[in-house]
């Protein structure tokens, strides 16, 4: 199939940059050195290419990316870094599950919900999830009293992961990971899980690393330094272009806007032009050389996460022209709740 065929927006996966992403990231962080996170791409058969990787253990942020990979073939060692109250459909799957705790409450989700493995989450700095470091020993305790396995621990330094300066987000990952690893110390076990694509490489205090995002990759992070190369653009056509006149310059639209788009992370970037603004389902930018409606672009996402998940596939191409060749579809078949 040819890329003209597609129609837009539609997601692309560059595969020879997945492909050299995928392999880059196993010779830093080999084997179970990472648990690559899910949530970055939702896609099974992207999964199934970490795997065969070398990864064989997964992190996932909902109830739903455990099951589909769990239903994949994929549940070796599936982690879910987060936190719930509704444990009832991780218990009965055909997979090993660990669930992060931080209170008596998710402690009791997992026990009615038939989880039988935890992991303690100990809150390292960023305020979101996690229990304070001098009070994970009690949970475990409370944990293994009620006959719950503790693997482990895990903390999050995900407030650092963009932070410019490489040796303040390596020297402030330090003091994280020196919370984590106190609480360690109280609540024992062989996992201290956590880390990122923002710090994969100056983590050292963990055990598996909980990196997603290096997979495909978007601005925010490339804008961060990260070596990895961007895989993910969306393709979009020209629908309309305006001439300049007067004072005012020309621009071009696109039919890519904020639906197909995660914005959180601010503006898409398209190469040679300046992005003016997105709206539900415009792009409006001014292009460096003129373009004809009917054109197509490829818009390169500044946060991957939440643009994947607007999308029900992924296609993979190899090479940037307009009669690039489409390989292969992946459904993104972990989207949902
Ligand atoms: N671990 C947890 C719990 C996360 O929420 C995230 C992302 O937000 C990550 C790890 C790492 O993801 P990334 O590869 O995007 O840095
Ligand atoms: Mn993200």
């Amino acid at each position: 199939m040819n890329l003209r065929e597609l129609t837009t927006p539609a997601l692309l996966v560059d595969v020879d940059a997945l492909e050299a992403n995928l392999a880059d990231m196993a010779a830093a962080l080999p084997g179970d050195r990472l648990r690559p996170h899910v949530k970055a791409h939702k896609t099974t058969a992207l999964a199934a290419r970490q795997a065969a990787a070398g990864h064989a253990g997964f992190t996932c942020a909902t109830v739903r990316e455990v099951e589909g990979m769990a239903a994949a073939g994929l549940g070796e060692d599936l982690l879910l870094a987060n936190e719930v109250l509704d444990a009832r459909r991780l218990g009965v799957l055909d997979a090993r599950v660990t669930l992060a705790v931080d209170s008596p409450e998710t402690l009791r989700a997992a026990v009615d919900g038939g989880v039988r493995e935890v992991l303690i989450d100990v809150n390292v700095g960023l305020p979101r999830c996690g229990i304070a470091p001098s009070r994970a020993g009690a949970l475990a305790d409370r944990a293994r009293a009620a006959g719950l396995t503790v693997r482990g621990v895990m903390g999050y330094e995900g407030h650092l992961m963009m932070l410019g300066d490489v040796a303040e987000r390596a020297r402030l990952t330090q003091e994280c990971m020196e919370r984590l690893l106190a609480a360690h110390a109280e609540v024992g076990g062989e996992i201290v899980s956590g880390g990122g694509t923002g710090t994969y490489a100056l983590n050292t205090w963990v055990t598996e690393v909980q990196a997603g995002s290096y997979a495909l990759m978007d601005t925010a992070y490339t804008a961060a330094g990260l070596p990895f190369r961007q895989a993910l653009t969306v393709l979009a056509t020209v629908i309309s272009v305006t001439a300049p006149s007067g004072e005012m310059p020309g621009w071009a639209v696109a039919d890519v806007g904020l639906k197909a788009l995660g914005m959180d992370h601010g503006n898409p970037t398209v190469p040679g032009a300046q992005v003016w603004f997105c709206s539900d389902e415009h792009l409006t930018f001014a292009p460096d050389a003129p373009l004809a409606v009917g054109d197509r672009i490829r818009v390169l996402p500044a946060h991957v996460d939440p643009t994947v998940a607007l999308h029900e596939r992924m296609h993979l191409v190899r090479g940037d022209g307009p009669d690039a060749e489409v390989l292969d579809s992946w459904p993104v078949d972990l989207r949902g709740w």
